[in-house]
């Protein structure tokens, strides 16, 4: 029988050898780990609201009120008050009839997939959906197709063979991220509407890293581009610019309710905290209020100013303009990433190697996230600390 010993061996040899570190402090720009502060420029907190004093009294509130735990899944008995005022909120943020919540991101993917397809439909994904996306079509036993990264043709290609194929009983969906979460590209979602409705198909639109840092109220790239009506099944998660933890989808009241029936990471599995449902209402206030406008405009802000840091140092090219708040740098090999990596560690930077499975082989990059928290001095000393390890002009994204 293999041994674990000579499969991490094996994953130590090829730089893709996987370790926690351990912080001992709350996510902020700068982190505290073995005693050591470093600017860290590696988490989702865009807005910089997982440790904000307003949320946390939020949240303090909530537990006061409602307690530590949820008791029961949400159908026995552990759907609280504040449960549902979260899921009225992001309905109404996002302009769909209804809304569910989980417990995290991943299983709303894999929950919704696997409850609204079967082995008689078909999932057709963009090449880079996230992990959570993958799992749930394959888990569902949908026949998938895939198509190359943003590759409308493609699509639509996938698209015509289905209608042919298929039976019109058959689901077709399409899946993608708006912004993808290791590229920080976004997706033609308007064309894609555009082509779904033309074969009958729906969309799925992951908003992860959309959601309060793109269009009016932080609602996602679908609100920015007038979508809301057209896209059928939009999900996304608190737990990145929200500050807080959970996923949702949002949705036609026969969807959800077909969710709430089907949806096996819903329905075996406890409530979330209702302390963190009740801190999710007031993360909705100011993400869509005027407190989320002035945090986008600084996080907007930021990131402008990193481009054009870069831009003079040649690590970017000058025209570059950001796209979302996460900025790959792509280095190739994945001993390369991990040597960058280290060396941004020891002057004081936390920034991430991402490498294979999580990027195609070849591509492992360091990604770089800002938030709303940074300060313009932060983001400054990260450029110039970016330009000391990355080899001038090497392929860029
Ligand atoms: C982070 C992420 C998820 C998972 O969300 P969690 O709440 O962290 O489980 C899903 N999709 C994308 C694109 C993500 O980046």
């Amino acid at each position: 029988m293999r041994q674990p010993e000579d499969e991490l061996a094996d994953l130590k040899a090829q730089s893709l050898y996987r370790e926690l570190r351990t912080l001992d402090s709350a996510q902020g720009p700068e982190v505290e780990i073995d005693g050591r502060r470093y600017l860290n420029s590696s988490s989702n907190d865009y807005l910089g609201l997982a440790n904000d004093p307003e949320l946390k009294a939020a949240f303090i509130a909530g537990v006061e009120k409602y307690g530590t735990g949820s008791g029961a899944s949400r159908l026995v008995c552990g759907t609280q008050r504040p449960h549902a005022d979260l899921e009225e909120g992001l309905a109404a943020l996002k302009g769909t009839e209804a809304a569910l919540t989980f417990s995290s991101g991943y299983v709303t993917a894999v929950g919704t997939l696997t409850a609204l397809c079967g082995k008689d439909d078909i999932l057709i994904l963009d090449k880079l959906c996230h992990a959570s996306l993958i799992d749930g079509a394959r888990l569902s036993g949908a026949t998938i197709r895939v198509f190359p990264h943003l590759d409308l043709n493609k699509l639509e290609s996938h698209l015509r063979w289905a209608r042919e194929k298929f039976s019109s009983e058959s689901r077709v969906i399409v899946v993608t991220e708006s912004v993808f979460s290791m590229d920080g590209d976004r997706a033609p979602l308007a064309d894609m509407v555009a082509l779904k409705e033309q074969y009958g198909a729906w969309l799925l639109v992951d908003e992860a890293h959309a959601f309060g840092v793109i269009g009016p109220g932080g609602r996602g790239l679908i609100n920015e581009l007038g979508l809301s009506e057209q896209v059928e099944l939009q999900m996304g998660t608190l737990s990145k610019a929200a500050g807080l933890s959970g996923g949702y989808l949002c949705a036609s009241r026969a969807v959800i309710e077909l969710l709430i029936n089907r949806a096996r990471g819903f329905i075996y599995s406890t409530a979330p905290p209702p302390s963190v449902a009740a801190a999710g209402v007031t993360a909705l206030e100011i993400v869509a209020g005027e407190r989320g406008n002035a945090l986008r405009e600084k996080l907007w802000g930021n990131l402008s100013l990193l481009g054009t840091e870069l831009g003079a140092q040649d690590v970017l090219p000058e025209s570059n303009q950001a796209e979302s708040a996460i900025l790959p740098i792509i280095l190739g090999e994945s001993d390369a990433a991990l040597a960058a990596a280290a060396s941004l560690k020891e002057q004081g930077f936390v920034i991430p190697a991402i490498r294979y499975p999580t990027v195609p082989r070849g591509q492992a990059r360091l990604r770089v996230t800002l938030t709303a928290a940074h300060s313009e001095d932060q983001v400054r000393q990260l450029a110039g600390a970016l330009g000391s390890v990355v080899v001038k002009n090497s392929s860029m994204s």
